[in-house]
Parts: structure tokens; sequence; C-alpha cells
């Protein structure tokens, strides 16, 4: 069945009932920029297209499965049931100071295998469709209407390889770019790859406003190879060439992994201020979160602190990361990752 995001035949069914384009407005608008519920959407349009519409698209092709609120800092994170029954998930954000963020999610598991990352551990099950990573933003953004809140950011940061899935996660981006439906702009949008240098390029060339982060974590081919085997495929050579094109016109995020012993010792420093050297980036330091299984360790606050004036003295713009939602195990797959061990004991 199409979907809600099905521009073709949510025309098709306006032509045939002879709906005014400015009711069409009215609809979307409630619908993508209100936040409304598809029932309330619905109710500016007149019957039988009202019937028409909620007879031929879906309007939602993923159900909330849980919700887990932080405690602590206001995460909330959410796993969705998609129709063929895997599940995925999405983390709100709301930082004290910012604006109302989600992470979302771009495939069912990863195909990347990086060693400290949870949803690595579960394999690659297949691509988010288009209506499936644009449902996260919109059940987020119904959910966070009670409060006031809008989702202002949208970070592909949560389970799977964005770059991967480049059809359904450009679909996607321009769908919540586009001024009749999500609206958003790209400085709100940040796509985030272990870094697939074909896709990099195209993904600036579509999209020049739209944010890309790079997972780099340690600018050591020998180190990061060991952390995430697709750098095998992709050396830092060749991704510091991408890195060149990519940065003309936009400062790239850098997102390095603080790992103790591994990618914080005095050598790791000198090969990323050296890798770095000309290329216009930002720096965030993330801290590991931690989880059962894995015996890697996060860098201690101080040494992180260190680490970071150091790269802030040699110029570096930097900022240290602080982990949200760690009480909900908000960190990359930990969650549906905790469930899945539910079901299989
Ligand atoms: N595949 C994409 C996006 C998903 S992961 C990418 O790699 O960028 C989002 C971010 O979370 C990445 O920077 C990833 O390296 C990081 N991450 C994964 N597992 C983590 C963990 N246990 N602790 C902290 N960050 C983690």
């Amino acid at each position: 069945m199409s979907t809600i995001y099905d521009r073709d035949e949510a025309e098709t069914i306006r032509r045939r009932n002879a709906i005014q384009p400015h009711q069409m407005k009215l609809f979307r608008n409630a619908l993508f920029k209100h936040s409304e519920s598809w029932s309330g959407a619905l109710a500016v349009l007149p019957e039988p297209a009202r019937s028409d519409f909620m007879n031929h698209l879906q309007f939602e092709c993923i159900a909330l499965a849980e919700r887990h609120d932080s405690s602590i800092d206001g995460a909330s994170k959410l796993i969705f049931r998609t129709d063929d029954g895997n599940l995925i998930e999405s983390v709100v954000l709301r930082p004290k100071t910012g604006r109302t963020s989600i992470c979302i999610s771009s495939q069912v598991g990863c195909a990347c295998y990086c060693s400290f990352c949870a949803t690595g551990k579960m394999g690659f099950t297949r691509n988010l469709t288009q209506a499936e990573i644009l449902d996260q933003v919109m059940q987020a953004n119904r959910m966070v209407k009670p409060e006031g809140r809008s989702i202002r950011n949208v970070v592909f940061m949560g389970m799977g390889e964005p770059l991967l899935n480049v059809e359904h996660v450009f679909a996607a981006v321009d769908f919540l770019k586009s001024a009749e439906y999500f609206n958003m702009s790209g400085a709100h949008i940040t796509v985030s790859t272990v870094g697939i240098p074909h896709a990099m390029e195209q993904l600036v060339e579509t999209f020049p406003d739209v944010q890309l982060a790079l997972s780099l974590h340690s600018a050591r081919q020998d180190v990061r190879e060991r952390l995430m085997p697709q750098s095998r495929r992709y050396t830092l050579e060749h991704l510091r060439e991408t890195l060149k094109k990519v940065s003309a016109g936009r400062k790239v995020m850098i997102e390095y992994l603080m790992l103790a012993g591994v990618t914080d010792r005095e050598e790791d420093l000198q090969a990323l201020m050296d890798y770095l050297k000309g290329i216009p980036v930002h720096i965030n330091l993330i801290p590991f979160n931690e989880y059962p299984g894995n015996n890697l360790h996060g860098t201690a606050t101080s040494d992180r602190a260190h680490f970071c004036d150091r790269l802030k003295a040699a110029g570096f713009n930097t900022t240290m990361r602080y982990s949200l939602g760690s009480d909900v195990a908000a960190a990359c797959g930990q969650l549906v990752q905790h469930k899945r061990k539910e079901v299989m004991a």
C-alpha cells in the first residue's frame, strides 16, 4: 500500500476527488507542519475524499512499541516495530540549552560491524524505506507537541549506515527539506557516516546545505581498521582526499570516540592533528557508552578534557560531547540489543 509520503498517489487521490490545491495544502500543513494526528489532519478534507485517502494511503508504517524516558536528562528512547516485525530505535533529545532533536535510524541493523557499536553486533537485516525513516520524525513530533516542542534537528545517528542506504535516505532528506512538507533547513539535518567516499560526495552535491559528520575515531590506519572494518576498503588516505573535496564550502563534523588506550594516546592525538591539518572541520570528542559484552573502556573525563584542550590549542574547533540518556541506553543500538537478549533468554 502507498504511504502518506507517496506524492504521486496523493495527487491521484486529490484529482479523483476534485480537491482544490489549497485544501491539499491545509491537509499537508496539518499533518507535516503542525503534527496533527492523521484523523485530525483528514478532518480538513470533505467526504468522500477523507475516506478515499484513509483507504488508499498508509498513515503510519511503523508502530511505537516502547518508550523509555530518561529520568536524568530529558532523552526519550523510542522503539518502533516495522510492518515485518523488525525493531528500530530513535532517540529524542531535549538538551537544556538548545533545540529538540531526534536521532533516527536508517537501517535495521548495520553491515559495518564497528567493534565498539552495539548495532554492529546485530548484523544487517535490511534498509529502511523512505516512509519508515520519515515516520520516526513524524511520530516523535506528535509526541513532543503537547510539551510545546517540535523537532528542530534531525541526525542520522541511530541504527545503520545512512550512506549505504542512499536511495531512501536521500528521498527522506528531500522530504524533510521540502517547503511543502517538513520545511526543515538543511543546516538542521546531519548525516553521519563511517566514511563512504562516493556517497559523501553525492550527498554534498545533492544537498549542499545538509550537515555531514564523519565518524573518524582514529587517524591511524591500523587502529581504525581494528575498530571499523570498513576502513580496509576505504582507507584513511582515500578518506582524506574525500574530506578535502566535501569540506569546500562547509565545515565537516568529525566524530572522535575516546577509547582508553586505543584512541586517546599521545600518538593518537598527533596523528589526528596531522590528518586534519588544513581541512575545515569541527571535532566532537565523544564519550564511549559502555555496554555488556564489550571490553572497551571510555577515556576518563579529565583525560578527555586534556585531549580537547590540546586540540583547541592547536587551532582546531573542538567540543567535548556529553552522553544523553545513558539510563535508557540511548547509545547506538543499545536498547534493541537488550530486548533481543530478553527474547532469546
Ligand atoms: N553509521 C553512522 C551513523 C550511526 S552511529 C556512523 O557511523 O556515523 C552514530 C555515532 O555513534 C557514530 O559516530 C558511532 O561511531 C557512534 N557510536 C557507536 N557506538 C557507540 C558507543 N558505544 N558509544 C559512543 N558512540 C558510539
